[in-house]
């Protein structure tokens, strides 16, 4: 059974949703195909539901801020109490006036959006109906098929959950499966964890051995104990390989709009480690959340609080990277939007090089910087493009560019292009004017005065000191929580 559309997008997470809707909308066929049971991703099947602020975040994602805000089901966030070493948790509380979209538009004076998961997935399986997109979940792309010599994709080999097989032929692919199984299977060249120094000059490589990759964080959801109830403390999980002890208690926190909490644990299992254990890291990496439950609950004081939910999927921040017609690299961070000279910019971002604590981290020194459609494109295919955190960023320039929202504007940038391109035309050969124009015409910041809170003529930014010392509106009450 071979089916066609003119275009087909596997993998339905922040990048794939920004790609599939953005196409569709300007009148292509597009067929989504998704692996889990829901759409999102990252940000919604594995507990993620935070959008990190971030320059550039225009367009599709304010889109679903607008759709999610009616329902409460989403929040802007302020700083509640910063790190410290007897309490190791940052944590975020919801803003009690704000809900301007445009304060989450800036790294260093903006503040994070967290959302409710499930209400996410179905304001994008909503925007995608509408668009005239057609979804298919529990379908994973398994095959390619590849014409050498024209240098294309001819279709894809797709399996759903009964094992039934399917042949899927289209003009454009692209593949937004984060760890892009797509590209790897086709033979397109890519990488895994960092490069050394002869790699792309940059200034912080180094030629340390071995493999180091973004931590890999089990996040889970606790909830308040009502008045009537008892304290429910997790038991220590005996399958755990490490003593209480040797957990590392260093928490991300954000407050869901009704006032639960996500628990981001930061350092209980390497990426490195992830990769290697395949899909045995899901399971050892819960019960070392479990751990952490434990001991947050019986030494940090979190007593008054239940287990509510575990996220289904394990959130892996890096894996393979497209080595693409051009990389993303340290360079481009530090330069900034207004000494980079590419003329085919399609976003931009300024998010930290941030590596959890494995590998050095800081904020970039110019403000936000711009990220070429090149580093969507393949050197060896002409009708593939890459539109997730495994697009041909460098290490360190993943380490900054991989969050949602800036993942989402790539899609939304390739599944643009690939509606407005005729298929024969090769990538490298497109009108970036024309694109552009239309991502201008749909609503994506190019300009910083548009997209950059720190730049934007009628908003006054949040005082920095302030974001780091925290909202004297929240309580910062050393007793927390
Ligand atoms: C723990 C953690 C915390 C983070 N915190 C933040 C944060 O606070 N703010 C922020 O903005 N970003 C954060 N990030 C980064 C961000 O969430 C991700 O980089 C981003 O969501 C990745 O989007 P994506 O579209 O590239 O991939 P994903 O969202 O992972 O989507 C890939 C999709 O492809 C599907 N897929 C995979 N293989 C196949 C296949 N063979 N066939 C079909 N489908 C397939 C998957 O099921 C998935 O739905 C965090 C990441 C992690 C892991």
């Amino acid at each position: 059974m071979t089916e066609s559309a003119d275009l087909i997008v596997v993998g339905a997470g922040s990048g794939g949703f920004g790609a599939a809707c953005a196409a569709a909308r300007l009148g292509s066929k597009v067929l989504l195909v998704e692996a889990g049971e829901g759409v999102g991703g990252t940000s919604t099947w594995a507990g993620v539901n935070n959008w990190e602020p971030v320059a550039g975040a225009t367009s599709l994602p304010a889109e679903l801020y607008a759709a999610l805000l009616p329902m409460r089901d989403t929040s802007l966030q302020r700083r509640r109490c910063a790190y410290h070493p007897d309490r190791p948790w940052g944590w975020y509380d919801r803003d009690p006036d704000n809900t301007d979209y445009r304060y989450s538009l800036s790294r260093y004076s903006g503040m994070p959006i967290t959302f409710e998961p499930q209400a996410l997935d179905q304001a994008m399986c909503t925007m995608l109906a509408q668009a005239g997109c057609e979804l298919r979940l529990r379908t994973r792309f398994v095959d390619v098929e590849i014409d050498q010599v024209s240098r294309r994709i001819r279709a894809i080999i797709v399996e759903d959950s009964d094992g039934q097989r399917q042949r899927l032929e289209a003009d454009r692919f692209i593949d937004a499966t984060a760890d892009i199984h797509l590209a790897r299977s086709a033979g397109c060249e890519s990488r895994l964890g960092p490069e050394n120094p002869t790699a792309y000059g940059e200034p912080s490589a180094t030629d340390a051995e071995g493999l180091v990759l973004n931590n890999a964080s089990p996040c889970y959801r606790i909830t308040p104990l009502k008045k009537c109830e008892g304290a429910v403390i997790e038991p220590w999980p005996d399958q755990v390989d490490r003593s209480i002890d040797d957990l590392r208690p260093v928490t991300s926190i954000r407050t869901y709009p009704n006032g639960d909490l996500n628990m981001n644990p930061l350092h209980l299992m390497t990426g490195a480690e992830a990769l290697e254990l395949g899909t045995d890291a899901h399971d050892l990496a819960f019960q070392r959340a479990r751990g952490h439950w434990h001991l947050l609950q019986t030494r940090h004081g979190f007593d008054k609080w239940r287990l509510q939910w575990m996220s289904p999927v394990l959130g892996i921040r890096e894996t393979h990277r497209l080595v693409g017609q051009y990389v993303l690299c340290e360079q481009d961070l530090d330069a900034g939007l207004a000494n980079q000279d590419h003329e085919d910019i399609v976003t931009f971002a300024d998010h930290a090089i941030d590596f959890h604590g494995s590998r050095p981290s800081r904020p970039v020194p110019n403000g936000p910087y711009g990220v070429p459609f090149r580093c969507l494109l393949p050197k060896e295919l002409d009708n593939l493009l890459v539109a997730c955190r495994g697009a041909s960023f460098s290490s360190i320039g993943a380490s900054s560019c991989r969050l949602s929202r800036t993942m989402m504007m790539l899609g939304q940038a390739a599944g643009t292009a690939a509606a407005l391109f005729e298929a024969d035309v090769p990538w490298g050969d497109a009108n970036m004017e024309r694109l552009r124009r239309q991502l201008a015409t749909d609503g994506v910041a190019l300009s910083l005065e548009e997209g950059w809170l720190d730049a934007m003529p009628d908003l006054d930014p949040i005082d920095p000191e302030l974001v780091d010392a925290g909202d004297p509106r929240l309580a910062t009450d050393p007793a927390l929580p």
